[in-house]
């Protein structure tokens, strides 16, 4: 295939622009010569150009993984308004639509397909990928593969694995913050040549970062201090969903307009913050690292970071937000020491224990023999273990990646029928055989307000109906406007490989090492972020350096280009606990909750890390949550199990 020489025409004609930013072009002609390659460009700087000019000119389709359906929707939209076919896959698609998609994919009369990583991951989904010559495979926010905490998709880390499976001759990879350690393992995973990476450069002119030190008692003033002497659209940085609904409350009550915004809030309440501050009815959102990514607002004058934040990657990419208008823009972090005991605390929560892991391990490998599958519920099993239930994802993802357990498919276990009409109406139109199957099927539902509840466990020994065949006769009920029907408790379903040997002890070493080496990485990260604020010399060239890029001149704006003095640390050190809080613990360990029965489980909740078992006691809103979470985790746990 050849491909026109002069892109830049195509440019002006499909996307309306005189020629190419900085390294888009050179990473398009990577594409189009048949190679992966791998898009570093700051946010704004134009990454989605990338795939959406090549997909045009490449034969077969593109697919784009992305994390979040806002968005694959922004993408869709945009593309649509200029008249490139471009669809998505998401949840809300019925399978019909699924399959419309995917037959305009096989006609060409679509190129781009946006997805996400847990769509690309099953396995159903896939065979309808075979029917598609599939000429890219785009991975947008590719950082995502090394992310870890709140923004880790287990997912995310099959995609390579993926790719390969399906043959994709090449790949594109973009991110707009990776350390050249964590480009190395992309570009490894992907297989992507050192040549074919691609730097669009970091420094943005219009931002103005600063960092102050300042106690926990000085920090709401000095935030109302800031919120008056800055004006405009500004989002505070807090890192529990606490602080951030404290902090929104305090700021209403000066006078503010704030709302919070955390992955604690319903989808409305998320909504409702995210609208009113786009059209700016809403003046500032105090959010957890949840918000974000995705949001798409040119004027955001203002980043203030309450705490510190958890990594210089995640520094970048919150005050990437601002300024994108390109005017100037003031990006505040607030330095206060015991703050990073709180980052640690949520590495520790993200690591699980040895003996959870072996726990959860022994369990998993003996569940069914090679070639066999067996089925859990991730969310019911993260509650027995009290271990998060991502963390459990990402131990079956390393199991999937070894080749030991195969994801294979999922079903639900229970059903919630309502009749629409009465069943012998329902039944009219059936041959006799057929009306009595429904009808004992039926008599083996449970009757509750109304409703018709199905164990679809329990299912084949009371009626001798299979699960699936009672699946697909309940679901043909509601199909034909029958029924209402409700599927509950999601089960996945996984396969032992046959021909990968292991020894279960060794599986389970492997896995705690990965966890302690992710955790130490995680240190490293926070410590890098000691460093950051501690700088003696410009920000925005630390922050390069950081990132790999070659350092640009100093910016001349940062607090430490205009004069200001290195930081200094102010009250380090906590006092020691005081004893009414030592009394409060000792009431709260009197009560003798299941959920808080061992002294990790006790440390834990102290220092604010929730659990999914604390969090189903409902114990979470209690004052003593998160009571000592500016303590060392491990300091806490120590004097517990004395
Ligand atoms: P990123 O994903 O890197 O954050 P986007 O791909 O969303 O950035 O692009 C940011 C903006 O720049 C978009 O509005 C896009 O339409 C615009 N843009 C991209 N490439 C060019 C170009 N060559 N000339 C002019 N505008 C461009
Ligand atoms: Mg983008």
């Amino acid at each position: 295939m050849s491909f026109p020489a002069d892109l830049t025409t195509l440019l002006r004609e499909r996307f309306g622009w005189d020629s190419f930013r900085g390294e888009q072009e050179n990473v398009i002609r990577t594409l189009l010569a048949g190679k992966s390659a791998f898009a570093l460009f700051p946010t704004g700087a134009g990454k989605s150009l990338c795939y959406q000019l090549p997909a045009l000119l490449l034969e077969g389709a593109t697919l784009v993984v992305s994390p979040l359906i806002a968005l694959m929707k922004d993408q869709v939209e945009s593309l649509t308004r200029r008249g490139i076919a471009a669809a998505r896959i998401d949840s809300t698609l019925t399978d019909d639509e699924v399959a419309q998609v995917i037959e305009s994919l096989r006609d060409g009369s679509v190129k781009l397909l946006f997805l996400s990583p847990e769509r690309l991951a099953s396995r159903s989904f896939r065979k309808h990928l075979r029917a598609i010559n599939i000429s890219m495979l785009a991975i947008d926010e590719a950082h995502c593969i090394s992310e870890w905490g709140h923004n880790f998709r287990p997912d995310y880390l099959k995609i390579a694995r993926l790719s390969r499976k399906l043959k994709v001759s090449r790949i594109l990879a973009l991110t707009a913050t990776a350390t050249p350690a964590v480009a190395k393992e992309i570009r490894k995973n992907f297989r992507i040549t050192s040549a074919c990476q691609f730097h669009g450069g970091f420094h943005r002119p219009n931002l103005r970062l600063s960092v102050e030190a300042c106690t926990a008692a000085e920090k709401d003033e000095r935030l109302l201090e800031k919120l008056r002497t800055h004006s405009g659209p500004t989002i505070v940085y807090a890192t529990t969903r606490r602080d951030t609904e404290r902090l929104a409350t305090m700021l209403q009550k000066h006078g503010f307009s704030a709302r919070s915004y955390h992955a604690g809030l319903t989808p409305e309440m998320r909504s409702l913050a995210q609208d009113t501050f786009l059209n700016n009815d809403t003046r500032i959102i105090v959010a957890t690292i949840a918000f974000g990514m995705g949001i798409d607002k040119a004027d955001i004058r203002c980043i203030i970071h309450y705490h510190l934040p958890k990594s210089i990657e995640g520094y970048s990419q919150e005050i990437g937000r601002a300024g994108r208008d390109g005017d100037v823009s003031h990006c505040i972090l607030f330095a206060h020491k015991p703050d990073t005991k709180t980052l640690e605390n949520f590495i520790h929560a993200a690591t699980p224990s040895p003996q959870s892991l072996r726990n959860l391990l022994d369990r998993l490998l003996r569940l069914a023999d090679p070639g066999k599958s067996f089925a859990i519920s991730p969310y019911e099993l993260s509650v027995s273990l009290d271990m998060r239930e991502e963390t459990l994802r990402t131990v079956l993802a390393y199991l999937e990646l070894d080749d030991i357990i195969e994801r294979t498919g999922n079903f639900h276990a229970y059903f919630r029928v309502r009749l629409l009409r009465p069943l012998e109406r329902v039944l009219a139109g059936y041959p006799a055989r057929e009306k009595n199957r429904i009808r004992s099927l039926f008599a083996a539902a449970e009757s509750a307000y109304g409703s018709l509840h199905f164990r679809l466990y329990e299912i084949a020994g009371q009626t001798g109906i299979q699960r699936e065949q009672a699946t697909e006769i309940i679901t043909a009920l509601a199909d034909a406007g029958d029924i209402r029907l409700e599927q509950r408790g999601i089960r996945e379903v996984y396969t032992r490989s046959k021909t990968t040997t292991f020894i279960v002890a060794a599986v389970i070493e492997k896995m705690i090492a990965r966890f302690e080496s992710r955790a130490s990485f995680e240190f490293e990260r926070v410590r890098m972020v000691m460093r950051y604020v501690e700088a003696r010399q410009c920000r925005p060239r630390l922050l390069a350096r950081h990132f790999g890029v070659a350092a640009p001149k100093p910016c001349g704006v940062c607090d430490l280009c205009l004069g200001g003095k290195p930081i200094r640390w102010r009250d380090e050190t906590l006092p020691a606990i005081p004893p009414e809080e030592w009394q409060q613990m000792l009431a709260l360990r009197k009560e003798d909750h299941a959920a808080l029965g061992t002294p990790r489980q006790l440390a834990r909740f102290l220092c604010g890390i929730s659990s999914p078992a604390a969090y189903q006691a409902k114990l979470q809103t209690r004052d003593e949550f998160g009571l000592w979470q500016h303590r060392d985790f491990l300091d806490i746990l120590t004097m517990l199990e004395a």
